[in-house]
């Protein structure tokens, strides 16, 4: 490359607006179709286990604390989850969807990857049967 264009180039770039965000000070909103965190709506959930069958990364599971009252607890498995999103597409009872504002999801601690959905109540037991699940839990 020839000195003058190297130099017309440098002057072009120190001109130009930088294209590159300064994240995470600048956000853009992120696509609606972005698939983050999964979501879990207990009240149609009837316990069948399909997204546990179908996920194949062992990254759910669903606890059964008292099936007649269809009450379960979801444990999510942040750090497993490959977002492929097959159990948000086989849960017939649409109980489960993945969050397009909700995934900044890296942590420094690996506990804060496993995640407990249900009433507090209910989290609160397993974590009591559970103590190395630690304190991470989601209503
Ligand atoms: S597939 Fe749907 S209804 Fe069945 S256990 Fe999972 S979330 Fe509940
Ligand atoms: S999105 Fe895919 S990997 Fe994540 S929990 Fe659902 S089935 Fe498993």
């Amino acid at each position: 490359m020839k000195i003058e264009t190297m130099l017309r180039d440098i002057w072009q770039s120190l001109l130009r607006k930088p294209v590159t965000e300064l994240y995470p000070f600048q956000r853009q909103p992120a696509p609606e179709r972005l698939r983050g965190k999964l979501t879990w709506n207990p009240e149609n959930c009837t316990g069948c286990c399909l997204c546990v069958k179908d996920c194949p990364c062992d990254a759910i599971e669903l606890i059964t604390i008292d099936r007649a009252n269809k009450r379960f607890v979801m444990r999510y498995d942040v750090g497993r989850c490959t977002y492929c999103a097959q159990c948000v597409q086989n849960c017939r009872f649409n109980c489960l969807g993945m969050s397009n504002d909700d995934w900044e999801l890296a942590a420094t601690n690996k506990a804060q990857f496993t995640v407990y959905y249900g009433s507090e109540e209910d989290v609160q037991s397993i974590l009591e049967q559970r103590p190395e699940a630690g304190d991470q839990s989601d209503e």
